[in-house]
């Protein structure tokens, strides 16, 4: 709708008034965030001009001395943020503000849910945008000017952010772009030189561009005393230290500094485990600054494509967020920065492939990011606890994913154990050291979780022997023993695949085999093979794998997953010696007998974590069962006298 020559009011998307109504709720007690976000928008503005200005002649000369500079007046209630970047011009001021196409903002929106929308912390990790401004503004007023166009189609875009905006042309003889809020009485306490200084200093000290902070006339007349202030122009300081931090030497950085530094680049409140920076010399030269966090983004483990931790600069120029031709998908918890003035600058993600400098920094962030971890390992503690316990699963990925650094990370990973108790780890290495003379295999058993691993049948006759068996309980395990076949020339062996030779020699007699005949007949289709074996001193029955069949455990996921994946009948493992089999043994009645079969099957496939085909016939068994059992005791005292 045109009111007035020039001057359009339009209605913001309906997302966008959704949006901005979950924001100002969810992100109050977390305010000053909107300058950080108002900061890096400037700042991504002047360095897509600086890269612009490369290829386009109408930009040549207008890169230079960039800054963003920063004005307040706290008696009219008003700050605003001004740069000298690309700029905008009306289609884009709409499209970029008036809906919700941009992904950060998008992201956000779709990550508000039930309770996260409380957790200011996760919720302030988010690149949330734009919008934030209006956590702390009543309205907000947006003037730009795209740099490669004429004073004349300037813009201007006013909001209150309940729903509609107004937008006009107006003449703006700066290129970039001008926000002004005009701030909410109960934020104004923010509008002071050292309130915004303050937070300036938290979040964007490094942004690489001056940030200059105008001081009005009236705080330099507090500052000096009420003397001679009156009449002066505001007074500038320069607030941040724009010097790029990965560029300086690292003899002349110290720790506060790399600390502060991530804080700026990752908004992660909790400092970072470790951090290694380097500048690598030779014909490809870069420089590499990376961080090891110490807790994780919830959404980690399901955004594998998630690339916003390393960022990758040309000379300073910020191009893109590395993408896995530079951190492979299990490093991608790593953060920090790659500069080099050796990439091309119409660098697109599919040149990345090709390019050899590329590789050598690709090869690079592998090697520093595994350094860190082996030395965290080494260190131990509480910092290694926080690694395994906020990455170690991302990091079982890479056993999968690179072959070349396959037993390197192999070693890194720690898993649960029978010779551990609780929250205790093992590592392969240690493992190792502990087997015993004999033992030419690593034993593993994978599980559904802990306590289904602890329980499991398969582990009796190890229990007997004294031999340890890792518990693998994570989701990705099973794909990861699928993997990794042997590490440092020891062969990874499940316990509850295939035969099972721990140098028992007697062989199964007549009678174990005979039942073991009895038993598949009985139960015909629904097992492969019945056998007597050696696995089990306290359960009658178990499951077993061959060697290279699926897992149960694997079966059971790639369904859940929606694969197809082909019935196959578990074969089972009988132990003769089993009071329950001895007494089956004598039952002569055929049916009676299959009954008992049954039951001994499903309750293999139980204690494996699995689901039964006809729960509710196993239950019918059981309860006869009992019936049975007590109405003998009951009905003939002695004999439970007896007992
Ligand atoms: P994001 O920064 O995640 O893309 P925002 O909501 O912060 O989302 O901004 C939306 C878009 O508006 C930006 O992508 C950018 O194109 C544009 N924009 C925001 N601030 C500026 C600015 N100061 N100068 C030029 N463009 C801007």
């Amino acid at each position: 709708m045109t009111d007035v020559a020039g001057v359009e009011t339009r209605s913001f998307d309906t997302e966008v008034h959704q949006l901005l109504k979950l924001m100002i709720n969810a992100l109050y007690s977390n305010r000053e965030i909107f300058l950080r976000e108002l900061l890096s928008n400037a700042s991504d503005a002047s360095d897509k001009l600086r890269f612009e200005a490369l290829t386009d002649e109408r930009l040549k000369g207008l890169d230079q001395d960039l800054a963003i500079d920063i004005a307040f007046d706290a008696e009219a209630g008003t700050l605003s943020i001004r740069d000298r970047g690309i700029g905008m011009n009306r289609d884009e001021v709409i499209e970029n503000l008036g809906t919700i196409a941009r992904s950060g903002t998008r992201r956000f929106l779709e990550s508000l849910s039930g309770d996260q929308r409380k957790d200011a912390r996760l919720i302030g990790q988010f690149g949330v945008g734009f919008y934030s401004a209006f956590i702390v503004a009543e309205e907000v007023t947006v003037t730009t000017r795209r740099a490669n166009e004429s004073p004349e189609s300037g813009v201007r875009w006013v909001s209150d952010g309940q729903g509609e905006y107004r937008i006009e042309a107006v003449e703006r003889p700066e290129q970039g772009t001008e926000i002004t809020l005009r701030i909410r009485p109960e934020h104004r306490d923010l509008l002071t030189v050292w309130q915004l200084k303050r937070i300036i200093h938290h979040y964007s000290n490094h942004l690489a561009f001056p940030i200059r902070l105008h001081k009005p006339a009236a705080e330099q007349e507090q500052e000096s005393g009420g003397t001679d202030a009156k009449g002066k122009e505001a007074e500038v300081e320069l607030v941040n230290d724009s010097k790029a931090l990965w560029t300086r030497p690292r003899a002349e950085v110290d720790e506060d500094e790399y600390r502060d530094f991530y804080s700026s680049l990752t908004g992660d409140p909790e400092a970072p485990l470790s951090w290694a920076h380097h500048h690598v010399e030779g014909s490809q030269r870069f420089s590499l600054l990376l961080f090891l966090p110490s807790s994780a983004p919830f959404d980690m483990l399901i955004n594998r494509d998630e690339r916003e931790g390393v960022k990758l600069y040309i000379e300073r120029v910020f191009i893109m967020d590395a993408a896995e031709q530079v951190v492979p998908r299990y490093l991608r918890f790593m953060r920090g920065v790659i500069d080099s003035a050796d990439l091309p600058l119409n660098i697109s993600r599919e040149l990345l492939q090709d390019s050899p400098l590329l590789k050598k920094i690709r090869a690079t962030v592998v090697k520093r990011s595994l350094d860190l971890i082996e030395k965290l390992a080494e260190q131990g503690g509480e910092p290694w606890q926080k690694f395994l316990e906020a990455f170690g699963s991302v990091l079982k990925e890479g056993v999968i994913e690179d072959f070349e650094q396959r037993e390197r990370i192999a070693g890194l990973l720690r898993f649960a154990s029978t010779a551990e108790d609780g929250a205790g780890r093992v590592g392969l290495d240690q493992y190792i050291e502990r087997m015993k003379d004999d033992q030419e295999q690593i034993w593993y058993l994978t599980a559904d979780n802990l306590q289904v691993a602890r329980t499991s049948p398969h582990l009796e006759v190890f229990a007997k022997h004294g031999i340890e068996v890792l518990l693998l309980t994570d989701r990705i395990d099973e794909w990861l023993v699928g993997h990794l076949n042997e590490y440092k020339g020891k062969p990874l062996k499940s316990v509850a695949r295939g035969k099972l030779d721990l140098g028992e020699k007697t062989e199964p007699n007549a009678e174990a085999l005979a039942l073991a005949g009895r038993i598949k007949k009985a139960l015909g289709e629904r097992v492969g093979n019945v056998q007597p074996g050696r696995r089990l001193t306290e359960s009658p029955a178990c499951v077993v794998a061959d060697d290279n069949e699926l897992s149960p455990l694997m079966a059971r996921m790639m369904r859940q997953a929606g694969q197809d994946v082909p019935e196959t009948r578990p074969n089972l493992e009988i132990n003769p010696d089993h009071a329950l089999l001895g007494l089956m043994a004598r039952v002569d009645d055929d049916s009676r007998f299959a009954e008992l079969a049954s039951l001994v099957l499903d309750q293999a496939l139980l204690a494996e974590g699995g689901e039964l085909a006809d729960p509710a016939a196993y239950v019918r068994r059981v309860n006869a069962l009992l019936v049975e059992a007590l109405d003998h005791r009951l009905s003939d005292p002695a004999a439970s006298a007896a007992s």
